[in-house]
Formats: structure tokens, C-alpha cells, sequence
């Protein structure tokens, strides 16, 4: 192990950098639209710094606990320096005639790092002496086998014996979705997301129309409406002050200290009306999906409202059988050219109504009892995501560790997180699960964890269609 335990903390005794790293551009720069955004030298006394030296020292030290007999106390759980030639920069944009700023934190070095989260297996790989291969998203992750498709069978990674030393070039097609969002997974810290289509509640718009469109069903072939489907257009998190501070408020990973609260601003289907609420005010439309009752279209003498309803679920239905790959980025072609994968990576995938980012935890379509073990292995049910790639032969498939549900930890926070749950995962170290696209049940809602609806995602469908199918304006 490449560490050395002192009186302050971890000092990390190698390095993958020459010299040191940094944005190529660090003058403020104008885009377009009149914005400006520069970077800015974090040092390691600045708080932020800290919080990323404190983060990676508390993971890489239970990392050394268990796989070597390096003994470390409590106070020692944090890294001296980031290893040599790593740098924290901090990204800052400002929006033109606006007071809306961004700052996000990037450690540059062999990658260009978002987050502790995503550095963690590169600096655990670097520690170990660089043995295996780095599991890290930017090295050689995407050189998997590959296996014969089937749900729940494992595959084994491969060791790249000639690691370049070249950076992958992350080709980032936006597909005009600038989103910070999608542009961005991991800080995407909202529970609901750009791009997906939700339930509103009527009652919580604070719109008087909205009121009047709520009603009770006279009988079993009625329908009552209370939630509307909408298209989140954009997702805002706004800090405030404690004692505002309710069950929908968090506090960003990366910022801690702040505590934000999440608005919504959704565009209302057939209605054209644009609505901003809280998450108490939606729910996934997987939770409260609305079957129209067959016939129904067809009754000319329904009210115009419940027409406009069943119209607007109507495309909801349309969307639900999409899928919609975003954000690719080009991976080096695989060695093995018998199988001729090229692969194209993707950061996020619109799957119906949900948007899975890299990185989340997604369910797996229930298998029957009699299947729960294969190989005398259990069968997973919940995929954390390393991985989304479009397979030459076999479509879109996802690869990553394949989790069961574990208890409910006691004593959870005022809002549950997923880490209020045991997970276990069911796959060797350094292997993963490569799971099809059929397979994907959805997202898991710590807030909903036994919704267990599933649909079948048959149609692919561009962004700009996807849009056309909801009847929504996209930019
Ligand atoms: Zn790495």
C-alpha cells in the first residue's frame, strides 16, 4: 500500500500525474449567451477542500482496514494532501441579468474527478499499487467480457495489460439538453428530474383552474381526477434558512452545512400551463399510473375537461413504451475483435416516464421464486449502475454491481435516504452484472421502496420525437 500513516491523517505516497494538472482555460470565459464561468484554485485549508481530504480519507481508510493490516484511529481518517500533481478547482458560472450562480468542485489530475464518490476507487486503485484494473468511470471500465445476455449472470472484468496512459476524451453530444442535470449525474441531487413526467397534485399548483379540474368518479367506470401528468422542465434547488426548513429540504453532498429545498417547474400536459411546486406535490407516475377504461376515448359526451385529461394521459401512455439514450460519449473500441463491440457509453437514459442517470440504484424486473438463485447464487434485484451502453448486437444493456435489499436501519434520518438501508451485494469483487434493457424495472424511490410496477420499453425514440409524443416545447 502506497500510504503512510501521520500524526495529521493519510499521506498518499504515489502518483499516476507528472507534473500537475489543471483546466486548460483558466481565464473567465463568455459563452453565447453572455454568461461568464472561470475556475478557481481551491487550497487545501479551504473548507470545500477539506470536505473532499475528509470524504476520501474516511473511505480509503476503510478500505485499508480491510484489506491490509495498516492500523488507523478515528482522527487520522483524512488525507494529508490530495496525491501529487491532484488539484481542487472550482468551477464558477454566472448567468447573465441573473443572480443564478453555479459552483462545482472538480479535483483534476489523471481525470477530471466531480465528486470524493468518483475519485475513491481511482485513489484506491493508485494506493494498491495499481494491480488490478481501476474500476474508476473514466479508466478502463467499459474492457468488460461480455456474457451470454442472460439476466442475473455475471461478468468477469478483464485486466488491461497495456493501460494507456492517454485520457478518454468524454465526446459529450448534449443532445440540446444543457441541463446540469444530465450534463452533471451525480449532483443531480433532486429526487425528480429533468425531462420526466410526473403526477401534480391539483390541489397544491395554486392555480384556482387547477381546483376545478379535480373530481370523483360516479362509478367503477369513472374516472376521478386529482393528480395531472407534467413534464419537469426544470429542476431548481434554492438555499434557505432552518427555520423554513421542512421534510423536503436536504442537504447537497457536496455543500455541506447549506440546506436546499427542491422546486419543480412542470409543464402541465394538453394544458399548456406551467406549474412550480414542491416534491410533496408530485409522484412518479410508475406509483399512480391511470388506466383509461377501454371505450372511454371513444364517449363523445364526456365533459371537455375529462377529455383533456384523457388526452394527456394518453401521451403519457405513448411515452411510457420509449427509451431515450442521452449524453453519449465515445469509448475506444474493444480489443476483442471476434465480438466487434463498439460501444456507445451514455451518462443518462429516458426510460418511459424516468430518467436513470450512471450511478443510481434501479430496480430489476421481480423473477419468479424458483429463479431467485442461479448457480447457487442469488439473483439480484436492485442494479447499481456503473455503466449504459448501446451493444452493437444486443441493444442497450447496463452493467454494475446487482444489490439485494437488506433491513431498514433504525433511527433514520427525518427524510430516508438510501443509505437508511442495508444493501448487499450478490457479485464477486471485480465482477459485475451486465443487464439487459427488459430487465430494467425502473428507478427505486427511497420514498415508495415496494412500488414494484413494470413496463416493457420497446420503442426508441430521438429527444426531439419524445417531446413531440408529450406535446411539450423543449427549449
Ligand atoms: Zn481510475
Amino acid at each position: 500500500m502506497y500510504v503512510e500513516i501521520t500524526s495529521k491523517g493519510i499521506n498518499i505516497t504515489t502518483t499516476d500525474v507528472i507534473g500537475f494538472s489543471k483546466p486548460i482555460d483558466m481565464s473567465p470565459i463568455k459563452d453565447g449567451s453572455g454568461n461568464v464561468s472561470y475556475y478557481q484554485r481551491l487550497t487545501n485549508t479551504d473548507q470545500r477542500a477539506e470536505h473532499w481530504l475528509q470524504r476520501l480519507g474516511a473511505a480509503l481508510a476503510n478500505y485499508l482496514r480491510e484489506y491490509s493490516n495498516i492500523v488507523i484511529s478515528k482522527e487520522n481518517e483524512v488525507l494529508v494532501d490530495f496525491p501529487e500533481g491532484y488539484v481542487l478547482y472550482q468551477h464558477n458560472k454566472e448567468y447573465k441579468g441573473s443572480a443564478k450562480t453555479r459552483h462545482d468542485r472538480y479535483l483534476f489530475g489523471a481525470y477530471k474527478f466531480r465528486s470524493p464518490k468518483e475519485f475513491e476507487p481511482h485513489l484506491i486503485w493508485l494506493v494498491s499499487g495499481r494491480v488490478n484494473s481501476c474500476e474508476c468511470l473514466y479508466c478502463g471500465s467499459g474492457s468488460k467480457g461480455y456474457n451470454k445476455g442472460k439476466r442475473g449472470e455475471l461478468t468477469e472484468e478483464k485486466i488491461i495489460n497495456t493501460r494507456s496512459k492517454k485520457k478518454l476524451r468524454d465526446e459529450v453530444e448534449t443532445n440540446g439538453m444543457e441541463s446540469e442535470n444530465i450534463n452533471k449525474p451525480k449532483f443531480a441531487k433532486t429526487l425528480y428530474r429533468r425531462g420526466e413526467v410526473v403526477m401534480v397534485n391539483l390541489n397544491a399548483t395554486g392555480n384556482e383552474q387547477h381546483i376545478k379540474l379535480i373530481r370523483y368518479a360516479a362509478d367503477d367506470n369513472d374516472i376521478p381526477i386529482l393528480y395531472w401528468p407534467g413534464v419537469i422542465l426544470e429542476t431548481r434547488k434554492v438555499p434557505i434558512t432552518d427555520n423554513i426548513s421542512d421534510d423536503t429540504t436536504s442537504i447537497n453532498s457536496d455543500d455541506y452545512n447549506v440546506v436546499y429545498k427542491a422546486y419543480y417547474k412542470i409543464h402541465l400536459l394538453e394544458l399548456s400551463d406551467i406549474v412550480q411546486v414542491d416534491r410533496k406535490s408530485l409522484l412518479p407516475w410508475l406509483v399512480c399510473r391511470v388506466e383509461i377504461p377501454e371505450g372511454f376515448n371513444k364517449n363523445e359526451e364526456l365533459e371537455p375537461n375529462v377529455k383533456t385529461y384523457v388526452r394527456a394521459i394518453d401521451r403519457v401512455n405513448k411515452i411510457s413504451h420509449t427509451y431515450t439514450p442521452v449524453c453519449s460519449y465515445k469509448h475506444r473500441e474493444a480489443k476483442d475483435s471476434s465480438e466487434k463491440l463498439r460501444l456507445q457509453k451514455y451518462n443518462a437514459i429516458l426510460l418511459g416516464t424516468e430518467m436513470i442517470y450512471r450511478n443510481d440504484y434501479i430496480r430489476l424486473t421481480p423473477v419468479d421464486v424458483n429463479e431467485k438463485y442461479n448457480n447457487g447464487q442469488k439473483v439480484p434485484e436492485y442494479l447499481l449502475i456503473s455503466n449504459i451502453y448501446q451493444h452493437s448486437t444486443k441493444g442497450i444493456q447496463f452493467t454494475g454491481a446487482g444489490l439485494l435489499r437488506g433491513m431498514l436501519y433504525k433511527g433514520h434520518s427525518k427524510r430516508r435516504t438510501l443509505s437508511d438501508y442495508e444493501w448487499i451485494t450478490v457479485n464477486e469483487p471485480g465482477s459485475e452484472y451486465t443487464i439487459d434493457l427488459q430487465d430494467i424495472a425502473g428507478r427505486f424511490y427511497v420514498l415508495f421502496p415496494n412500488l414494484m410496477e413494470k413496463i416493457d420499453w420497446t420503442s426508441p425514440k430521438k429527444l426531439d420525437e419524445r417531446f413531440i409524443i408529450l406535446g411539450v416545447k423543449w427549449k
